[in-house]
């Protein structure tokens, strides 16, 4: 993979600490949506020095440089994915917390055409689901 977070830390000239290189292999090894917590301890499970602190800090800076993506999924919990990802959506279900990822291509059709109908050019959408899994 060419566009890492490690080479977009790079480019932007962010200075890598030992301590953020671990961050920064967590966040890259992430597939889901780990909240700082979880990161924290992905991290500290490679580093034992890297404190929740530590984490906290990293991930605001690589969210405030467009490295990070925040995620709120009304949990209370911000969470956090790679922002250079491809677009998708989240279907977050409320009694596990799992959170599944779709692209629907007549949603994002609707999207467009609702902001043209309104008179807009679509830049960007957020589109979640919240649900529980049906019984069988
Ligand atoms: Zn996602």
């Amino acid at each position: 993979m060419s566009n890492t977070i490690l080479s977009r830390c790079e480019a932007k000239g962010l200075r890598l600490t030992e301590q953020r290189r671990v961050i920064v292999s967590v966040l890259e090894e992430a597939e889901d949506h780990p909240d700082v917590e979880e990161l924290h301890r992905r991290a500290a499970a490679k580093d034992q020095g890297i404190s929740l602190a530590t984490v906290y800090r990293t991930v605001k800076l690589f969210e405030e440089r467009g490295i990070l993506e925040k995620l709120a999924f009304g949990d209370g919990r911000a969470r956090y994915e790679a922002a250079d990802r491809a677009h998708h959506d989240h279907l977050i279900d409320i009694e596990t917390g799992a959170v599944i990822e779709f692209v629907d291509p007549e949603i994002e059709a609707l999207q467009k055409q609702i902001a043209d109908r309104l008179g807009y050019d679509l830049k960007g959408h957020r589109f979640e689901l919240y649900g529980v899994r049906k019984k069988p």
